[in-house]
């Protein structure tokens, strides 16, 4: 193993190595001989000196004009994009997604700072009424002090992008820890802040496992807010580890439905979802997992489904043409490949179904486009998050009980209907439980300029991402009566 790079932290305005000294490597999921990068392997101790860096520098952040501050994003955004092949390109070795689309993601960061730059200097406050003649009353909008930001390894650039621009903007300060599996990104990210000339101690990143240090940056005194994207799993237990004057949101895990009941809406739904349920390798957390079909049109459904998905090319996401690239982590690996052992025992396996072992795939985690049949809506597969290229298709009788199946889940991120009927795409919109509510497009995909987040046990229940709403989050509310 030559030439592998070896990549800081930053904190309190320095690229440094851990203080333990020990890193770890990252392999690239197409071909794990390929070793990425070497990171910091952080402890307890880095945790806390990054966040009393954030806590140091946020008076002289909260104070500093929010054109000053936009201009830093702005000037951010602008890095990303320069560099956005060069940086898709290490996405693509870290993560395995195709390389345009690891491009795109970059570009989408971008997109995110810019965004946040002009809408965050338009926030208002309000005045009330007073019996009062001589008295003001109004409110102030506050940042909240150092916010923990902690993101996953399936979108490394997008998801901190939209968390770390409002939460700067609005004057907090920032630390950052990106997934372990797909750290490298995530530093593209802060480093495109650094090189803008952000402060120091306003963004710090920080990396190393959640198990060394995510108790520091959780239940740190000075943490005021921790946004965190991942499994449902671990975000239920940061939400209940935070303290009461700790604000929270979680987005979280999916198992996320699409309806079809039409045979003249057979060939949209089909080609909504290969890409809704395959693309990115079915690790989108608004990915297609189910899909429910009415019985008159259920073998008809899944024959043309079939034959697009085994037509679909995996491969490396360095190739041109791959439509389907590798799982991103080991782990990842194992549990879809049990996942598809448990439904192999609970449904029909239709195609699929199994690892790709031979020549180019032999030192990667591919596993084949896998489609199940006749899957009862009990099952594991239709209940449980897979997070990979598995898709469980389940009978269903009409509107109403395939409204019935969607909602039957704990889970409520995203859903698509497919129909013609206008009727139908409004009682959809209300019917539906999912934060985002798709017709006749992929349950992927989100604009950075509208709300995103979950229902149920998706998200917490209180704060959306993205757009305008994306910014109450990061602020607080103060009101004031002012006599004369
Ligand atoms: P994960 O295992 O929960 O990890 C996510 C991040 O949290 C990583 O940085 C991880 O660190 C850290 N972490 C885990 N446990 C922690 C703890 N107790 N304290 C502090 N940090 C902790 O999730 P993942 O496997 O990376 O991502 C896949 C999941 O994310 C899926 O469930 C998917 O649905 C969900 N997701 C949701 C959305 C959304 O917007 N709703 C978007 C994308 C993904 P390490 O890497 O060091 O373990």
């Amino acid at each position: 193993m030559t030439n592998v790079p070896t990549f800081l932290n930053y904190i309190d305005g320095e690229w440094c190595a851990s203080l333990a000294g020990a890193t770890f490597d990252n392999v690239n999921p197409a071909d794990t001989r390929d070793v990425v990068g070497r990171f910091q392997a952080s402890t307890e101790a880095d945790a806390l000196a990054a966040v009393r860096a954030a806590s140091s520098a946020f008076g002289a952040w909260k104070r500093l004009a929010p054109a000053a501050r936009a201009k830093i994003l702005l000037d951010a955004a602008a890095y990303l994009e320069h560099h956005a092949d060069r940086f898709g390109e290490e996405l693509t070795r870290e993560e395995g997604k195709q390389k345009a689309l690891a491009k795109d993601e970059f570009v989408r960061a971008a997109q995110t700072l810019r965004f946040y730059a002009v809408e965050a200097q338009s926030y208002g406050s309000e005045t009330y009424p007073s019996d009062d003649a001589g008295m003001m009353v109004y409110t102030v909008r506050e940042p909240l002090g150092v916010v923990t930001v902690i993101s996953p390894w399936n979108f490394p650039v997008s998801i901190p992008a939209r968390k770390i621009a409002p939460a700067l903007i609005c004057g907090n300060t920032v630390v950052f820890k990106p997934a372990s599996d797909a750290p490298l990104s995530g530093l593209r990210l802060a480093e495109a802040f650094v090189e803008a000339g952000i402060p120091k101690g306003v963004l710090n990143f920080v990396t190393g496992s959640a198990g060394a240090i995510g108790s520091a940056l959780v239940g740190a005194r000075e943490v005021r807010a921790i946004s965190f994207t991942g499994s449902t799993a671990a975000g239920e237990q940061i939400h209940r580890a935070a303290s009461l004057s700790t604000r929270t949101q979680m987005e979280l895990g999916g198992k996320n439905p699409l309806i079809v009941l039409d045979a003249d809406d057979i060939d949209r739904a089909v080609d909504l979802t290969v890409k809704g349920g395959f693309s990115l390798a079915g690790q989108a957390c608004t990915g297609t997992s189910r899909v429910l079909v009415a019985r008159a049109i259920r073998a008809e459904f899944v024959e043309r489904l079939a034959a697009r998905a085994t037509a679909l090319v995996v491969g490396n996401g360095m190739t041109p043409g791959v439509d389907v690239g590798p799982l991103a982590t080991a782990g990842q690996l194992r549990t879809v490949l049990d996942y598809i052992a448990v439904g192999m025992k609970e449904a029909t396996l239709v195609c699929g179904g199994e690892q790709l072992k031979h020549g180019e795939y032999a030192h990667g985690y591919f596993v084949m486009p896998t489609i199940f049949s006749g899957v009862p809506r009990d099952a594991r597969i239709a209940r449980e998050e897979i997070f990979g290229p598995v898709i469980a298709v389940i009978d269903v009788d009409d509107y109403d009980d395939a409204i019935a199946v969607a909602n039957d889940s704990e889970y409520g991120l995203a859903a698509a209907l497919v129909t013609r009927d206008a009727q139908l795409m409004h009682r959809f919109a209300n019917d539906i439980e999912a934060g985002t509510v798709k017709i006749n497009r992929t349950t992927t995909g989100n604009l950075v300029n509208a709300p995103f987040g979950g229902l149920k046990r998706s998200s917490t229940a209180t704060f959306r991402e993205s757009g305008r709403n994306g910014l109450e989050f990061y602020l607080q509310t103060k009101t004031v009566y002012r006599g004369a």
